[in-house]
């Protein structure tokens, strides 16, 4: 995907969320750094410009809740996520990543956010599924489906932390 591939999947997907919600009421995004984050920001922006409603944004580091890693136990509870008990309790949480792979970092982002309330629901939007999941875990929003052999990877850039808009597959 180029730089106007990805904008183009952005907006599609403000849209879908947007029909999918009947609007922004109660909804939340929250992006899983680093680079949900900015895709977080990035669709915040379009629903503003789309619908004029300003959507809050949080941000979920799950180094410490993935399963596979038990070496890397502490849960991230620091001054940045402030604000996540506020933003889950009762509304629509709408978790932004990069890319989908195994699905076991959504699921603990998922534990980590009903750590700080219960959610009225939880929707996840990714820029790339790629395949080969381990858990029953499937997005509500894809910029675009890329089958990949467990050898590949998926390189994203961002312009705000690369030198670039692009997703490329990096074979082996
Ligand atoms: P999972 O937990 O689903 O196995 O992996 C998803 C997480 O690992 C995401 O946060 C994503 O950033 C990262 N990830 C997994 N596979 C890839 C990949 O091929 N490329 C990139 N850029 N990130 C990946
Ligand atoms: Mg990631």
């Amino acid at each position: 995907m180029d730089e106007s591939a990805i904008r183009r999947a952005l907006t599609r997907i403000a849209h879908e969320m947007l029909e999918k919600n009947k609007g922004i009421h109660d909804c939340v995004l929250i992006g899983i750094r680093t680079r949900g984050v900015y895709l977080a920001h990035r669709l915040a922006e379009r629903i503003l410009a789309i619908e004029g409603q300003p959507i809050p944004v949080g941000e979920l580091d799950i180094t410490g809740y993935r399963d596979d890693r038990p070496d890397d136990k502490q849960a991230d509870h620091s001054a940045h996520n402030a604000d996540l008990p506020l933003l889950v309790k009762d509304n629509r949480i709408i978790l932004v990543d990069d890319v989908l792979y195994t699905g076991r970092t959504i699921r603990a982002a998922m534990d980590a956010v009903m750590d700080y309330g219960r959610p009225q629901s939880i929707q996840l939007a990714v820029l790339v599924d790629r395949g080969h999941r381990e858990l029953p875990i499937r997005p509500d929003y894809v910029g675009k489906n890329v089958p990949t052999s467990r050898y590949e990877e998926i390189s994203v850039a961002l312009s705000e932390i690369d030198d670039n808009d692009s997703v490329t597959i990096l074979h082996p």
